[in-house]
């Protein structure tokens, strides 16, 4: 397996992982109504996608803490299993490769979360 398809699987694997995390699922955030699987499938392959019945245009990401985040999915999970373990923000940063003030934004954002489930 080549480096390049080892972070593909990683990154997909985290996303599906991620997105359960924070409840996104293949309905509308907005008026709930379930996306036909062509809309599904682009929403998990992170297009942007309109809603047929209300208009809401947006990614799987619109409507999550990783709304505007630069943050990859596997990024993402690994801040949320090692601040999950007490590792601190500087060092989750660099280990990630990120700013510390991203580190400590994101955390704040998991500890007001009231829909990210644990991990
Ligand atoms: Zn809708």
């Amino acid at each position: 397996m080549s480096d390049r398809n080892i972070f593909e699987v990683l990154e997909n694997s985290s996303q599906t992982v991620i997105m359960n995390a924070l409840g996104v699922n293949d309905s509308c955030p907005s008026c709930k109504t379930k996306f036909s699987e062509k809309c599904a499938i682009s929403l998990r392959r992170g297009d942007r996608i309109r809603c047929q019945h209300c208009s809401w245009v947006g990614t799987w990401r619109s409507d999550t803490m990783l709304k505007g985040s630069h943050l990859s999915s596997s990024q993402f999970l690994f801040l949320l299993v090692l601040l999950k373990h007490g590792v601190d923000v500087i060092r989750v940063a660099n280990f990630l490769g990120v700013d510390s003030a991203t580190v400590r934004s994101m955390q704040k954002k998991i500890e007001s979360a009231d829909r990210l489930v644990t991990i």
